[in-house]
């Protein structure tokens, strides 16, 4: 136990009271005491117990517990039909907000708001101990699968009733009404709010106190990323390592402290729909990279600011430490010095970084009063004495000089007897039982004076006390006590007076985090060569010269090809990539996500230069092939999943499609990819721009039928049987696949090799002696295209020919793909 009052043999801490400990008490006492301990144990008396504090993954506020770059979530979640609640707190920050889903999968837009926040702990609707109508879980509630690692914690489901969580929140809030939150109107919202402020009282008393408002937000102001396309784009940590090292993360993060490591995660989870705040951001950013004389002294001063925020919630939970407060009164001068080194009369009064400036408020009444009240350098505990300031306490000055009076009497007191009485050999002792005594041997029992009261004797000597000597003792046996009682509580009321000044240093804490993100970021622009992107609310999205701004750091050795990307929803919305395996198509879709992602946070990107519409949505679908671990197979995952991208993206998404089909043999794969760029191209409400690649280089024939398909496809260079990548986009169509030469690459045998072209070009024969014909061109029949291609190879084909897609639901779609493929298998031997 740490914190205050407490600590080792210490006084009372205010809710777990332990009684004093004689033994510490003697041991500074007297250097000389008995140790009798067995005596001492009788005095202890009963010990006051209650349960002061439960402790769960997410209630955890112990720093060693914790990450300190990384949020620690609490959630709790409620579905509800279509709809879900849900409603977060971080007990060591004090953050508590809450929202409501309304969306027409709620389940879904559930799972992705906690694949965003990545809570520790989730609240569920849990069997109710105190109705017990439903013993298996709350009121028929879908049970909840979570996207991440967190403790699913079932809690009775009577905590999530609209009016218990109403009324704890009335209560916490000393409100009568929650409008002032937002969240009226928000039934599911409130619920779980409620149930995560009843669960956090219980759990952990003192975390309540620091939940001083309640947040209510929506899904709709965010950019929406489904768990799966969070884990494609590498945003927090890698794909295959599950490391930070190679993730967006990791490029990005310069800040200097840890409220500005944690922003910027939250920040890179959380990308943004609104044109005016972005570019706000972008602002800030930029007058960072113009003034690089700032922004090194501002990330000079933030690595010596300590982490305010976790500092301050401790300080209003009364857990904190001495050296809490002196970390944050440090940590408070320093954002004196940083709003010094920021503000500036060069400024423009409506410069971002004036703005900054002018939020960094130093409190310093608490640092002051920190800086008088406590040591610089003070003990561990209170029990010693020694934490409070000479000067700061007069009450406490006096009561340690009487104690170091008393004491000195003591130690002096055989000398002065010695001399007093011409006793050469008396001394003074200490025992358990009559305190300090003094000693004279028989022989010069005959000196001593008439004052002396007689308490023990031995078989050679007596002992005596004196009235001075046992007022002294009282004095030196007490005064320890009594200092580290009145020690700590002076240092309560330090603490209480920084607690009271909590939402000033919250705020200080919030500004530096702004400023260390927007330093950040600026940093890495400057380092990286980055450019700050135009932003609108159209639907284009423009790149030249972009880079993928995690392979370029990930390997500085090797020169990163930039490419252009050019995409438009009414004229190229569809770019389709073909290109030999390994050429680098996958970068490329991939940098093209990641530069709309740091576009949208704020943050300048990888490119020469940029425009972008503003995306909605992020929909990423990987060719399945890594994930037959799931156990489904690798097909029907494939196909429930992009079924579904379809059926949700706007004009407003990004799709990027890398691969799909590729789960499948090489027919099924290529009718899925074409069916699905169809689909993505004749939907009249989709309409995203889309990245399509592919190995099928045969779909490039698509272009020729689809007025808004563009090839473009991985320049390579051919020198003899030898293929060298040169990771270049350029327009057109790769007219085959190299995946001999890949192979080649990989170091597969050449007798294998050798034999494989032998086949393709028997293959390649053949081919084309049944597709002879090949036209190239079709015409769009009743929004459905078909290729003369595979009007030849299959007599399948003939049924989706008249297949009306558009007409059919994702599963029916699905169920008529199953089919089809039933059939096409039967009738396997016409291949
Ligand atoms: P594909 O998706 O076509 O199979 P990848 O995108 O996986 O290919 O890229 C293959 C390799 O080429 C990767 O190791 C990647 O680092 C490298 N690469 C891709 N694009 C570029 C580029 N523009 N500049 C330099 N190297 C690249």
């Amino acid at each position: 136990a740490e914190g205050w009052g407490a600590g080792a043999g210490g006084s009372s801490h205010p809710a777990t009271p332990s009684p004093q400990s004689p033994a510490a008490r003697s041991d500074r006492a007297d250097p000389a005491r008995a140790s009798d301990d067995d005596e001492e144990r009788a005095d202890r008396g009963l010990m006051e117990r209650a349960v002061v504090r439960v402790v769960t993954p997410g209630t955890v506020v112990e720093p060693a517990l914790l990450n300190d770059r990384q949020n620690s979530y609490l959630v709790a979640a409620i579905v509800e039909g279509n709809r879900a609640g849900l409603a977060y707190v971080d007990v060591t920050t004090g953050e508590f907000a809450a929202c409501q889903i309304d969306e027409r999968s709620g389940q879904e837009a559930l799972q992705r708001e906690l694949a965003r926040l990545a809570p520790v702990e989730v609240l569920v609707p849990g069997p109710d101990h105190r109705r017990r109508r439903d013993p298996r879980g709350g009121d028929g509630d879908d049970p909840l699968s979570l996207p991440v690692a967190a403790r699913l914690s079932p809690y009775d489901a009577w905590h999530f009733d609209l009016e218990t969580a109403r009324d704890a929140l009335h209560q916490h809030f000393e409100v009568e009404a929650l409008d002032g939150f937002g969240c009226q109107g928000l039934p599911l919202a409130i619920r779980a709010a409620g149930a995560v402020l009843q669960y956090v009282s219980e759990t952990q008393p003192a975390a309540r106190l620091q939940l001083t408002s309640l947040r209510t937000y929506s899904t709709a102001a965010m950019m929406t990323l489904d768990p799966a396309t969070r884990r494609n784009l590498e945003l927090t940590r890698t794909a295959r390592g599950n490391t930070e090292k190679g993730s967006l993360l990791w490029v990005l993060d310069r800040t200097q402290t840890a409220m500005g490591g944690r922003l910027l995660r939250t920040w890179i989870n959380q990308p943004l729909l609104d044109l005016a705040k972005l570019q706000a951001r972008q602002q800030a950013v930029a007058e960072f990279v113009e003034d690089a004389l700032r922004r090194r002294l501002a990330m000079e001063l933030l690595a010596k600011v300590p982490d305010l925020e976790r500092l301050i919630n401790r300080v209003g939970q009364r857990i904190a430490t001495p050296r809490d407060l002196l970390a944050l009164a440090a940590g408070l001068r320093r954002v004196g010095e940083l709003r010094g080194a920021l503000a500036g009369d060069d400024l423009a009064p409506e410069a971002r970084i004036a703005w900054l400036a002018q939020r960094l408020d130093p409190v310093e009444g608490a640092s002051e009063l920190v800086g008088q009240a406590i040591v610089p350098d003070p003990p561990t505990t209170f029990a010693e004495g020694g934490v409070i300031r000479p000067g700061f306490s007069s009450e406490l000055d006096q009561l340690k000089e009487s104690s170091r009076h008393a004491r000195e009497w003591i130690a002096s007191l055989e000398t002065t007897e010695r001399e007093r009485t011409g006793i050469r050999n008396l001394k003074v002792g200490y025992n358990r039982v009559f305190g300090y005594y003094l000693e004279v041997s028989n022989a010069n029992r005959a000196m001593v004076p008439a004052h002396y009261i007689r308490k023990q004797t031995l078989v050679g000597a007596e002992r005596y006390i004196t009235p001075d000597l046992k007022e002294y003792e009282s004095i030196v046996l007490n005064a320890q006590e009594k200092i580290a009682e009145l020690e700590t509580a002076i240092f309560r009321q330090v603490g209480e007076q920084i607690a009271a000044s909590g939402e000033r240093i919250r705020a200080t804490a919030q500004a530096s985090a702004l400023v260390d993100v927007f330093a950040a970021l600026a940093e890495v622009a400057v380092r990286q060569g980055y450019v700050r992107p135009s932003l609108d609310e159209g639907t284009r999205l423009e790149i030249h010269g972009g880079r993928h701004p995690v392979v370029e750091c990930a390997r500085p050795e090797e020169a990163f090809v930039a490419n252009d990307v050019s995409l438009a929803t009414d004229s190229t919305q569809i770019v389709l990539l073909t290109g030999p395996n390994m050429a680098g198509k996958s970068t490329y879709l991939r940098m093209t996500a990641l530069i709309v992602l740091m576009a949208q946070i704020g943050s300048f990107v990888p490119a020469r230069e940029a425009t972008i519409g503003l995306v909605d949505r992020i929909f990423t679908r990987i060719g399945a092939q890594d994930d037959l671990s799931a156990g489904q197979s690798t097909f029907l995952l494939e196909m429930l999943e992009t079924a579904h991208l379809l059926s949700q993206g706007t004009p407003r998404s990004l799709l990027i499609l890398d691969e799909v089909g590729r789960g499948t043999s090489t027919y099924d794969g290529m009718a899925i990819a074409q069916a699905v760029i169809e689909y993505v191209h004749n939907h009249p409400k989709l309409g995203a721009r889309t990245l399509f690649a592919t190995h099928y280089h045969e779909l490039t024939e698509l272009e020729h039928v689809l007025p808004r398909v563009r090839n473009y496809r991985m320049d390579v260079l051919e020198e003899g049987d030898r293929v060298v990548f040169l990771h270049r986009v350029v327009p057109g169509g790769a007219d085959r696949s190299y995946g001999i030469h890949v192979a080649r690459l990989a170091g597969i045998p050449r007798a294998v090799t050798r034999r494989a072209e032998e086949i393709l070009r028997d293959l390649e024969q053949g081919k084309r002696g049944r597709a002879g014909r090949r036209t190239g061109r079709g015409e769009p029949a009743d929004g459905v295209t078909q290729l003369a291609l595979f009007a030849e190879l299959h007599p399948v084909v003939e049924e989706v020919r008249h297949l009306d897609v558009l007409a059919l639901s994702p599963l029916e779609a699905l169920t008529k793909l199953f089919e089809l493929q039933e059939r096409a298998r039967e009738k396997g031997a016409a291949f």
